[in-house]
């Protein structure tokens, strides 16, 4: 490990993962093992799913971010802007696992400063 030089995100989750507490209660396999979790080939645990989309788990300190990287443009992709509760969670649950989403996510849309300003717009 370089000191100062900057890691990418996967080695962060990587790294988190190694000090989070749910991720360190599980007891993963393989990707071929039939286990819930599983660890790939750079150690990156995943929630296996049945649909072939795994999902990346989350750890607790990167909750939050993962949360704004899906709901605000200005931590995530451009063409994200303030989806509702529901959209956020599909976007998210694409790609990652995370313990608690649900209630993590509707806390902070509902403390999301744009959002109680303008309300969602359905599309
Ligand atoms: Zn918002």
């Amino acid at each position: 490990m370089t000191r100062g030089k900057s890691i990418t995100w996967t080695e962060n989750i990587l790294r988190q993962q190694a000090d989070d507490a749910f991720c360190f209660r599980q007891n993963p396999g393989t990707y071929r093992s039939k286990s819930e979790f599983f660890l790939d080939e750079d150690g990156l645990m995943y929630k296996r799913s049945s649909k072939g989309n795994h999902q990346l788990v989350v750890p607790a300190t990167l909750t939050r971010k993962v949360v704004r990287q899906n709901h605000d443009p200005v931590y995530g992709a451009r063409y994200i802007a303030h989806l509702d509760i529901k959209k956020t969670y599909d976007l998210i649950a694409v790609r990652y696992w995370l313990s608690g989403v649900r209630k993590t996510i509707g806390s902070n849309v509902k403390n999301c400063s744009r959002c109680q300003r303008t309300p969602n717009i359905e599309d």
